[in-house]
């Protein structure tokens, strides 16, 4: 795709990305946001999502992100960046009217796209990734590469997670030349959390509980802990790595309540897990190794109807293992 030809002659573009927007979410649509600001000075640009977490401030004009949805016009051209149109909240009224869909994404659970036209590269780590794929070198700046290595760093786990490729790195180090901080972005947006998202964190590591002989572990936030803490949704992001990270751990199921009988799942795995597949039984999906979806039902119906396609495939991959 040729991204500025696409948008030639547009009068209004707008972009847009998931609900409860994670950093390749805003990074990815913000480095789409600067680059087009720049290249199609004629057109009204408008970047839509709801309030992404302070963390990423320091991004260039973070403060046009427009958390109201207040736009009354049909967009000449209209991104879905990073998700499906059913997790664009508010903004899929913008993508339902668009007189020309763009959709760039990299989860496997986005099995066609759902634009006009379509760039979703499963294989790649992050859409900060495809995009950089999709941008003209010429046309970057500090700004844009900052955007673009924030997507890169949190889908990556800063360079861990297995969707880190030769190429990844390869992006990772030219957007560098453009000489940023990269190691306070990393240490600033990733790493460092408030007090209270610790605390939490430490309450959701004490009460977990492990089943299948360690292999699969799952914590539950609740709304009343939430509210003692006082923290919101996005302060809970990163529970269900640590919960991931503890040795023997294949699967690791993250719950938090967000209404009566209804639980935001967040699963994580390795290779003897394919998290997405369970996540699309349920009505979500995601990658590989991190997928998510939304139950109904008290917290014991939700662990208990996860678990059994989490054991399901743990169970074949031991009978693989033993017969080969
Ligand atoms: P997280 O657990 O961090 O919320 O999400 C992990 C991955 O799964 C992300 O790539 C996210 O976009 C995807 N994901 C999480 N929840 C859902 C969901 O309800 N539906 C879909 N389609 N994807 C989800
Ligand atoms: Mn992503």
């Amino acid at each position: 795709m040729d991204l500025l030809k696409e948008c030639a002659g547009a009068e209004s573009i707008g972009i847009s990305t998931h609900i409860r927007p994670d950093g390749d979410a805003v990074g990815s649509s913000m480095a789409l946001y600067l680059y087009l600001k720049k290249q199609c000075p004629n057109a009204e640009i408008k970047l839509f999502m709801e309030t992404p977490p302070d963390c990423f401030r320091y991004l260039k004009y973070f403060g046009d992100i427009d958390s109201a949805y207040a736009y009354d016009k049909p967009f000449d051209v209209f991104f879905v960046l990073d998700t499906v149109p059913d997790r664009l909240g508010e903004a899929e009224k913008f993508f339902d009217c668009a007189k020309k869909k763009i959709n760039i994404d990299h989860h496997i659970s986005n099995k066609n796209g759902c634009g006009d036209v379509n760039v979703v590269l499963p294989e790649i780590g992050s859409t900060s990734e495809v995009l950089y794929g999709l941008l003209d070198e010429a046309y970057l700046d500090t700004d844009i590469a900052v955007a673009l290595y924030t997507g890169i760093i949190h889908d990556t786990g800063v360079f861990q997670y297995s969707n880190t490729t030769p190429q990844t790195m390869r992006v990772a180090a030219r957007l560098m030349e453009f000489d940023f901080p990269f190691f306070k972005i990393i240490e600033e947006s990733f790493y460092q959390k408030t007090y209270r998202q610790n605390q939490i964190l430490g309450r959701a590591l004490m009460e977990s509980i492990r089943f299948m002989d360690g292999r699969c572990i799952v914590s539950c936030v609740d709304k009343s802990m939430m509210q003692f803490y006082d923290v919101k949704p996005a302060d809970l992001d990163g529970i269900v790595n640590q919960l991931r990270n503890i040795k023997g751990v294949n699967c690791a199921v993250f719950l938090y309540e967000t209404g009566l009988m209804e639980y935001k799942v967040s699963m994580r795995s390795d290779e003897m897990v394919d998290v997405s597949k369970v996540a699309a039984y349920f009505g979500g999906g995601g990658h590989m190794r991190a997928a998510g979806c939304t139950m109904k039902g008290t917290v014991h119906d939700v662990i208990n109807n996860l678990s059994l396609h989490i054991e399901k495939q743990l169970k074949e991959k031991e009978v693989c293992t033993t017969e080969s």
